[in-house]
């Protein structure tokens, strides 16, 4: 009988996608993040907002193991990937990351960009990866560029281009560190605009931006961290209209 309770009880889970508990990092002497208790449900839209420096891009970077808490557990997707010997290789695959820098390989065309990792690390077949890959080329608005290289495209359309490179991987969870960080400002609109496409789908979205319109428009939460802190979390109306911490107020009142 409690044989059955247990394993009831491990397949429901405790019914969040991303689950967060007690996570502390240090560099070194440096406190990173601090008592970080976050839960994430499936089909989310987190905002990630923050000065420059205060843990953002290590949290996130936590949720897919590319950085290992000094302690406290991570569970996605029903995998526990801070336990020893947890199959971090399994659990990246349904979580892509993309990056200020857009990362895409230079050597390789658009759509090689975009096959790689599913046919080296998923195995799926070239034609099936290639297939999807237009697919997706298409809805970031770029099949006329599949046979283009990385150098021969905008900053914008190269973050478009890692965002379908992104979707090819089919993950469950989407990470966006500063996404529009490093565009010009005229291509940071088309960048937004595939990303709020792409926040009507059941897809989990974790987002790092200062892009506040954005935020507004697509977050069910929005998070703001201090000094490795989460200060403050809340629905966007009440975030930005009527937030508790001084701390936040102050952080909103410099960047709106
Ligand atoms: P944010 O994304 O909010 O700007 P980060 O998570 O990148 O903040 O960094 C938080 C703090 O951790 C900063 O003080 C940063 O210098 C430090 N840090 C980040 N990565 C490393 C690392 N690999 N080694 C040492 N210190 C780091
Ligand atoms: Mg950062």
């Amino acid at each position: 009988m409690s044989a059955c309770i247990l394993t009831v009880w491990t397949e429901l889970g405790d019914g969040f996608l991303i689950t967060m508990e007690n996570v502390e990092k240090h560099f070194g002497k440096l406190h990173v993040l601090k008592n970080i208790n976050l839960h994430i449900e499936t089909g989310e839209k987190l905002v990630v907002i923050g000065p420059s420096g205060s843990g953002k891009s290590t949290l996130i970077r936590c949720i897919n193991a590319l950085e290992k808490p000094t302690s406290g557990s991570i569970t996605v997707d029903g995998v526990e990937i801070t336990a020893r010997k947890a199959p971090i290789n399994t659990v990246r695959q349904s979580v892509a990351m993309v990056f200020q820098s857009f990362n895409l390989y230079p050597h390789k065309t658009v759509l090689e960009n975009l096959t790689l990792a599913p046919i080296k690390v998923q195995g799926v077949d070239r034609k099936k990866a290639e297939e999807t890959g237009y697919a997706y080329l298409e809805r970031v608005g770029l099949t006329e560029k599949a046979h283009s290289f990385p150098s021969q495209l905008s900053g914008g359309q190269q973050q478009r281009v890692a965002i379908a490179r992104a979707l090819n991987m089919h993950p469950k969870i989407i990470l966006f560190d500063e996404p529009t960080s490093a565009l010009d400002p005229e291509m940071i609109q088309e960048v937004l605009d595939v990303m709020v496409g792409l926040s009507k789908d059941n897809i989990t979205m974790v987002v790092v931006t200062h892009e506040m319109g954005f935020a507004r428009q697509v977050a069910d939460r929005v998070i703001f961290m201090d000094d490795g802190e989460i200060v403050e979390s809340g629905a966007p109306e009440h975030f930005f209209t009527n937030p508790s911490s001084d701390r936040t107020k102050l952080f909103l009142s410099k960047i709106l």
